[in-house]
């Protein structure tokens, strides 16, 4: 059993949590120094010890645990995940019967009612992140309820348990069931990704942006030339080729990233001739194509948040505008730039004012065609907005 520890609430922050704020913030508590253990469950109480909620302590650059019932009764048990699990599969119903998309989140953190978790589905395997060391302590209770919810193959995991999110490298990634294959391929819209359950921190395909290729591929792409900068595997350049692009070139830093973008190329039989793949710094890429005068249709940007290369320090809320205005310069009258981020520390209000800008400072006028955030699968808690991180705007450069 995890043990329960009534912690007391700042009274200036009360209101919040009985609002159902789910993030338990260092600062809204009296005193954290009661409880050493991660995965401690936690009875949030205001100043005349009245419960408010229920939660758990576990560490992330976030905040220091969530909040898991409004029920002082409730006890955080293998009953209370099935509860929560079943409810979230119910909700992604018919992604689980669709014969075009077989990859999809099924579980999404505070979105499905218990933050530090995700659950991922790939073609009958199911992959486990676990963002801090408090909830991987409920690891029984959540693979026992999964178990009993769903049938599977197999059942993987993996470990963030730092401050940063940072991949935890294990040997135990692969749990239970049988192995899968690698690769493993899943269909996504009708296209096909090459997943490695079992190799490092990334699988190989962020599930999240699936409306945004579907929308590269079915409505930006036919006769064009694609750039995709932070490319990783490729994804928006395979979307963009099955789209018709007449050439696609890849942008990534990361050594593996050819072979990986390649692969996903070979298994939706795309002819690699016709693609470019490069491996180098965006930032001396960019260089390099305004002195050889290169210009594209589409261009993709899809930054992480933050990234330190040999060079160049990259902070998306520091350096998107300088990000844009490379990008503007090498992007025809008339095409598009796909301006991406997943940085939580801004909105998309924000997002917004740095295209505003990065126009205003080159003298361009644009349009936005169209903005996305996170999926429907990606479920977001209605009191917690800030979990809604994605961001991305489709926007014409007219002239
Ligand atoms: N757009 C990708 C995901 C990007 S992940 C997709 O849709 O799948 C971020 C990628 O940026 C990583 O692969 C990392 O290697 C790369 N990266 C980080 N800094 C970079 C830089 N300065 N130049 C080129 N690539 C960079």
């Amino acid at each position: 059993m995890h043990k329960e520890i009534d912690l007391s609430i700042k009274p200036a922050y009360v209101k919040e949590y009985q609002n159902e704020y789910p993030l338990i913030s260092k600062e809204s508590i009296m005193d954290w120094s009661k409880i050493t253990e991660e995965g401690t469950v936690v009875n949030l109480v205001d100043d005349r010890k009245k419960f408010i909620c229920k939660g758990y302590y576990g560490r992330q650059n976030k905040g220091y645990g969530w909040v898991l019932s409004l029920k002082k009764e409730e006890k955080i048990d293998v009953s209370y995940f099935v509860k929560k699990i079943r409810s979230a599969i119910q909700y992604r119903e018919k992604f689980y019967t669709s014969k075009i998309t077989t990859a999809f989140r099924v579980f999404n953190g505070e979105g499905d009612g218990i933050g530090g978790l995700t659950i991922d589905y790939f073609d009958g395997f199911y992959l486990l992140t676990w963002y801090s060391i408090g909830i991987y302590k409920f690891k029984n209770a959540i693979l026992d309820a999964l178990k009993s919810s769903v049938e599977y193959k197999g059942i993987y995991q993996k470990k963030r348990f730092d401050a940063k999110g940072q991949y935890l490298d294990d040997t135990d990634d692969f749990i239970c069931g049988e192995k899968a294959p690698e690769p493993l391929i899943v269909k996504e819209n009708g296209a096909n990704f090459a997943i490695y359950l079992d190799d490092g921190a990334m699988v190989g395909v962020f599930l999240d942006q699936k409306d945004v290729r579907k929308t590269i591929r079915d409505k930006y792409s036919k006769g064009k030339t694609v750039l995709n900068t932070f490319s990783y595997t490729g994804a928006f350049s395979v979307f963009a080729a099955l789209g018709g692009a007449t050439k696609t070139t890849s942008v990534d830093l990361a050594n593996r990233s050819r072979s990986k973008t390649e692969e996903q190329f070979r298994v939706n039989n795309i002819d690699l001739t016709k693609q470019n793949i490069i491996v180098e710094d965006v930032f001396n890429y960019f260089k390099y194509a305004v002195r050889k005068k290169l210009s594209f249709d589409m261009v993709v940007l899809d930054p992480p948040s933050f990234a330190r290369s040999k060079k160049h320090t990259f902070s998306a809320s520091k350096d998107y505008v300088k990000l844009l205005k490379e990008a503007i310069q090498i992007t025809n009258n008339g095409g598009i730039i796909v301006a991406s981020t997943n940085a939580s520390n801004f909105d998309m209000k924000r997002f917004k004012t740095f295209i505003d800008k990065a126009f205003k400072e080159l003298n361009g006028k644009y349009s936005i065609e169209e903005t996305f955030s996170l999926p429907k699968d990606f479920k977001v808690n209605e009191k917690f907005k800030e979990g809604n991180y994605l961001k991305v705007v489709f926007i014409r450069k007219l002239f």
